[in-house]
């Protein structure tokens, strides 16, 4: 976008959304005779991924198209890259100011404007997809969610998740915990913090950025999302070692953030639209990655040499344990995340339980 589009944007962006007043709109009904003609709405999305990302960026594609499709063309969302109208990780700000109406991205991004912001993305031994659904949903997690983001003048949308994450790409086989100390890391949000406590050095780095950071030795391992994300981006062509489970992403949510004076400005049926747009792909993102998320396994396998790897069960304890106390320190520090760490966790202890005779034991019965 030129600097004079920019500026004839952002002046009239915000409460009621860019209008499209030059070209794409109707023209004003003639004599005034007539219904009016319904008013279209331009909104911009801006997002954390490459455009068109695989899962996360189609994800953020279709959510924009099937907003366009819903309402019969009165609004519709054009989609910006990463680094097209505003880095990966300042999309937060970018929609809070109006910059854009609407941003697809994690919630764990943004723990520098408030640290309880990271529950609603993924919490380090918390729950999966299914759960995170359960929970915000129909656990209060989302009214909370929007408490969080309300003083920022953004409302907050489930839109999307990944299922379980891998644990990372590591250059040396991880056979200790000593293996984590000094390891210089890509890992965003709590499980950063996690691996900290256990000597490693986090950092947080967008994912465009990886495969360079990997190759010229900037950090030793990265965890981007799992097989179908990774094989993407070619993080097996810097390391060979892939670790699981994603105990730092048992299941992550993606967001859609809307400008709240531009999403209370909408007509009564688009805001249903809006949100409804936004269940729809927090769902289809899930299916899209169990049905890729195999195949691409097999491809990196079979095609790549790379080896999936259990971190060792001494690493994994020392990891719950240290998650716990994260955790606990979070909450005690911060009473925002103290009050949303409470609802968390209730909800994890209800969900194992039922999930023990559940999933857990149909997964052992299945074999
Ligand atoms: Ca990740």
């Amino acid at each position: 976008m030129d600097r004079r589009r920019f500026l004839a944007s952002t002046a009239i962006a915000g409460a009621a959304g860019t209008l499209a007043a030059c070209g794409g709109g109707p023209a004003p009904a003639a004599g005034g005779e007539g219904a009016a003609p319904a008013r279209r709405i331009q909104w911009k999305m801006v997002t954390s991924w490459p455009l068109n990302f695989p899962g996360l960026g189609t994800g953020a594609a279709k959510l924009a198209a099937l907003i366009g499709t819903l309402s019969g063309g009165r609004l519709t969302v054009k989609v910006y890259g990463a680094g097209e109208l505003v880095p990966a990780f300042e999309v937060f700000d970018a929609v809070a100011q109006g910059t854009a109406e609407i941003g697809h991205s994690g919630a764990y991004y943004w723990k520098g404007k408030s640290e309880a912001a990271q529950f609603f993305s993924a919490v380090p031994f918390g729950m999966n997809a299914q759960e995170m659904n359960g929970w915000l949903y129909h656990g209060g997690g989302l009214e909370l969610w929007r408490e969080v983001y309300a003083p920022f003048g953004l409302i907050p949308f489930p839109g999307g998740n990944s299922g379980p994450q891998m644990a990372g790409w590591f250059r040396k086989p991880i056979t200790s915990i000593a293996d984590l100390k000094g390891l210089k890391m890509r890992m965003p949000g709590l499980g950063g913090e996690v691996l900290q406590r256990l000597g490693g050095s986090p950092v947080n780095i967008p994912g465009a950025d990886l495969y360079t950071a990997m190759q010229t030795g900037a950090i030793d391992a990265t965890e981007w999302v799992g097989p179908y994300n990774d094989l993407a981006f070619g993080l097996h062509n810097v390391a060979k070692h892939c670790y699981y489970p994603g105990w730092h992403e048992p299941g992550t949510t993606l967001e859609c953030m809307v400008n709240q004076a531009a999403f209370e400005a909408l007509p009564e049926d688009l805001q249903a639209i809006v949100e409804a747009a936004c269940r729809s792909v927090n769902g289809d993102m899930l299916a899209d990655y169990t049905a890729q998320n195999y195949r691409a396994m097999e491809v990196l396998e079979q095609e790549h040499g790379v080896q999936f790897l259990p971190l060792p069960e001494d690493v994994l304890a020392a990891l719950r344990e240290a998650s716990a106390a994260v955790l606990a320190e979070l909450a005690a520090r911060d009473p925002l995340s103290g009050k949303v760490y409470e609802s968390f966790r209730a909800f994890r202890a209800g969900a194992m339980r039922w999930h023990e005779v559940s999933e857990v034991a149909f997964y052992r019965a299945r074999g």
